[in-house]
């Protein structure tokens, strides 16, 4: 879909609320705190900036942000119970809609001092996705994207996630097309200026298989790997791409 400029600028708006969750939610990461006051903060920020949540009751999600730690890819619902401890690593996933337009982004930290191995998987997944950004130019083609993140990912001997992926973005969280962090053998559509995209790596230490739990939410890696979680959305614009949930 093509986005005007007017709705474009709306969606820099939901952007704006998403980076400062984003700034928020980071700075109140530390060990002793639960992934429910991680959600706390988020809620404040979309109170006080009249935002609304796109992820509250998304299919019955009961909160405002996704908290995934350590093997866990995506999906966590925050709780009280999962208490951040020195070491881990922890992946928020965030948005916000404002005036009917969405935006979405996510990234993954470590609390406290963390592994080498930890801090390498962040930093490559964090690449990716600055990667696959950097094709998001008018007639380059949609599955530039996805083959820019599995090239980083995999050149660093990591995994890309295969069964959840990025989308487009706009008056609704996930709109098609879906943008796949791998190439799947075509090189499908043109990007043109005015499409809108959440462009979000999900890279494992380990093997790409995911596993489903019990709560209907939860993913985490089949073999227990560590997994790293990057999001922004992004317009391209006659200047190139523009990150519109960065702060
Ligand atoms: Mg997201
Ligand atoms: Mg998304």
């Amino acid at each position: 879909m093509i986005r005007t400029p007017e709705e474009i600028a709306k969606m820099r708006k939901a952007g704006k609320v998403v980076a400062e969750i984003i700034e928020r939610t980071q700075a109140a990461v530390r060990p002793g705190v639960s992934t429910l006051d991680l959600d706390k903060v988020a809620r404040e920020v979309i109170e006080r900036r009249h935002a609304r949540s796109n992820f509250f009751n998304y299919h019955g999600f009961p909160a405002t942000i996704c908290t995934s730690p350590n093997n866990m890819i995506v999906h966590g619902i925050p709780s009280a119970d999962v208490v951040l401890k020195e070491g881990d690593i922890i992946s928020v996933d965030c948005g916000a809609i404002i005036e009917g337009y969405h935006g979405d982004a996510a990234y993954t930290m470590g609390v406290g001092g963390i592994s080498k191995a930890a801090r390498r998987l962040i930093e490559v997944t964090a690449a990716s996705l600055e990667a696959a950004i950097e094709v998001m130019r008018e007639d380059n083609r949609l599955h530039d994207i996805g083959r820019a993140v599995q090239d980083t990912a995999e050149a660093a001997g990591y995994s890309v996630v295969r069964k959840y992926v990025g989308h487009a973005i706009g008056t609704a969280m996930h709109e098609e097309p879906q943008v796949p962090n791998y190439w799947p053998g075509n090189p499908g559509p043109k990007l043109k200026v005015g499409n809108v995209y959440a462009i979000e790596p999900m890279v494992n230490i380990g093997g790409p298989d995911t596993i489903e739990l019990e709560d209907g939410w939860s993913v985490i890696t089949a073999d227990g790997s560590l997994s790293a979680h990057f999001e922004h959305t992004i317009a391209i614009t006659e200047d190139g791409p523009e990150v519109l949930t960065r702060g």
